[in-house]
């Protein structure tokens, strides 16, 4: 089952809770703020949450994993250019905030790699590398369960900013076209930002055509 939860310090985040309906055990994606209401979830539910996975390391997507990752403890996840995000305030633009965020105990994950559930090895993510909003850019996904966590790269109808610092517009629309728009038309992408769409939802859009060759 996915849980979306919106959560906000500044801005509004979807944090989506992945979990596989036979153990109650799962994945966390995107915590980007308020730790107290994402565990209450977790212990309502009685979920066990195995990792936390981020889909980039922008500040309003990893605002709470100081604090869970202190409470859960449990190892977090993210493509292997976050260090530059994670590990500078100017990267993942907390600088501008009052609270400046720097993680130090993050597992880089080899791109390609498959994130498996340890109570469940059936229950499982793949992770591919879409950069271009940020350098960093990964996402989520199940073949199985049809869907697709793809953070800031694609929103319903339109797709990630790319003026902020290690994002490139033609970078973003091609590893969309080649990472994302070839999944299944029938997978949900599920956003940071927006409601969920689809693979051939998003396929029609006009920016895409270039890169659809
Ligand atoms: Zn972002």
């Amino acid at each position: 089952m996915v849980i979306q939860t919106v959560v906000m310090q500044y801005i509004p985040t979807n944090s989506y809770f992945y979990i596989d309906d036979d153990t109650g055990h799962g994945f966390l994606i995107d915590p980007g703020a308020e730790a107290d209401k994402l565990l209450e979830i977790i212990n309502q539910r009685e979920f066990v949450i195995e990792r936390i996975l981020l889909t980039h390391g922008h500040f309003d997507h990893i605002g709470a994993v100081q604090e869970l990752q202190q409470k859960l403890k449990i190892p977090v996840n993210m493509q292997k250019h976050g260090c530059f995000y994670v590990e500078r305030p100017e990267w993942n633009l907390s600088a501008q905030t009052s609270q400046p965020i720097v993680l130090s105990d993050v597992e880089y994950l080899p791109d390609g790699s498959d994130i498996v559930l340890a109570a469940n090895p059936d229950f499982r993510l793949h992770m591919v590398p879409v950069p271009g909003h940020t350098s960093d850019g990964c996402i989520y996904y199940s073949l199985k369960d049809r869907v697709a966590f793809v953070g800031d790269s694609v929103f319903q109808g339109s797709y990630g900013r790319t003026d902020m610092p290690g994002g490139d517009e033609d970078t973003l629309l091609q590893s969309i076209a080649r990472e994302i728009l070839t999944l299944p038309d029938s997978m949900t992408l599920l956003s940071g930002h927006s409601e969920p769409t689809t693979v051939a939802a998003e396929k029609k859009m006009p920016w895409y055509a270039p890169y659809l060759l």
